[in-house]
Formats: structure tokens, sequence, C-alpha cells
């Protein structure tokens, strides 16, 4: 079996994170930890910490960094991210995240490499306006990629919706947050010397072969 890895993916929204994060997922075999996920399937449940996130979600907000830390922590602790691996999409956020991770990890499996997914903002302005997704099992499609008509999941058969939290509005407020909070991550992790940039620019297998490689170069 191929062996595991301790993967954090940055990149703006839009930037094709959750398509490779399935893939990476696959081939290293490892669990892909999406805290958006996590918390749309919170507030789907209409759990408590559901009913909380949302109004941060609709709004384009980040949720407090404690509720955020001590989501991932219990979730890095889980045998199989501490056996296997990971890969972290979606957190850290902010730099105060960042910094809790590195405690969260020196008693979970070490991060092997940080990679930042780099596409141009307009571009992912664009995707994000396009973007459907099932509501069962979280595909994402394209209506720039394939028009659609009807609009039921070619994996489970599910209702392919637009998300929420992808109004023009929210995904603006989105960006600029990116911008403001979280592109200080890539300096802290520059500074660390964990931090690899990957052209998230092309066909999504060209995109696949340039992550693979960078993982494997920098695998500690
Ligand atoms: P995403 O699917 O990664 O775009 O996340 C959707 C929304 O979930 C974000 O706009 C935030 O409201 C919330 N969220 C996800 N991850 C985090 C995080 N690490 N810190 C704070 N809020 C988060």
């Amino acid at each position: 079996m191929t062996p595991g890895v301790g993967l954090i993916l940055l990149g703006r929204q839009g930037a094709g994170k959750g398509t490779q994060c399935v893939r990476l997922s696959r081939h290293y075999v490892v669990p892909h930890i999406s805290t958006g996920d996590m918390l749309r399937a919170a507030v789907t449940a209409g759990s408590p910490l559901g009913i909380q996130a949302r109004r941060y979600m609709d709004a384009g907000e980040l949720l407090p960094d404690d509720i955020m830390i001590a989501i991932v922590g219990n979730r890095l602790h889980e045998a199989d991210a501490k056996i296997r691996g990971y890969i972290l999409d979606g957190f850290p956020r902010t730099v105060n995240q960042a910094e809790a991770l590195i405690r969260i990890t020196s008693t979970a499996r070490p991060v092997d490499v940080v990679i930042d997914l780099e596409v141009p903002r307009e571009l992912v302005l664009a995707r994000l306006a396009a973007r459907r997704v099932c509501v069962d099992c979280q595909t994402n499609y394209s209506t720039l990629i394939r028009p659609r008509r009807d609009w039921t999941c070619d994996v489970c058969g599910g209702d392919v919706v637009q998300r929420t939290d992808d109004t023009e509005d929210a995904i603006t407020r989105r960006l600029d947050l990116y911008d403001q909070q979280t592109a200080p991550l890539i300096d802290f992790y520059r500074d660390r010397d964990e931090l690899a940039v990957v052209d998230g620019v092309g066909h999504p297998d060209e995109v696949l072969h340039r992550l693979n490689t960078t993982i494997e170069s920098r695998r500690k």
C-alpha cells in the first residue's frame, strides 16, 4: 500500500481543492478532512454546532477559532488520521489556527507539506458562481464544464443545487476574507520552510500530477 501523508491544502475557495482532495485521499488512503463539509453536515443534521455555524456561513464569515480548533483537534486524534495521515482542507484559515495545529500535531501525525494551490481571483470568482453541489454526497459540478438540464447527481441521484453561501455577495466576502486573514498563512508556512506552491490552473489531471510530484518530493 502507498505510504500515508500529512497534507495541508491551502488555496482560495474555488481553486479546485475539493476535487483534488477527493483524488488525493483515494491515492494516499487517508481521510479528506474538510472543515466546510463537516460544518455543512452539522447544519443538515440541525445539531447545536450546525445551528451556530449556519449564521456565520450564510454571512460568509469565519467561525470562531476555538470552535474550529476543537473540531479539528478531535478529528486528527481519531485512529485513521493518526495512523495513515490526513488531507486537511479548509483548516487552518487563520494564523491562530495554524499555531494551534502545531500543538495538535505534536500528539497526532506530523504535517509533511503545506501546499498552496494557486489560482487567480478572477478565475475562482467565475468558478464559484458556476459551482453546484450534490446535497447528499457533496460531489461538485460546474455549469462552466457541463450546462445541465436535470439537476440530479451522477454518483448518487441526489439533488444538485447551488450552495446557500455561493451567492455573489457571500462569494466576494469570502474571497476578501481569504485575502485578509488566510493569505498571511502563506508567509507563516514559508517562514517555517513547509510551503510548496502548486499552479492550480489547467486540467484537473494535470493539476493532480503536479500535486503528486510535489508531495513525493516533500515527504518526510
Ligand atoms: P468552505 O467549504 O471551506 O468554503 O467553508 C465554508 C464555510 O465554513 C466558511 O465560509 C466558514 O464560514 C466556515 N469554515 C470552514 N472552515 C473554517 C475554519 N477553518 N475556520 C473558520 N470558519 C470555517
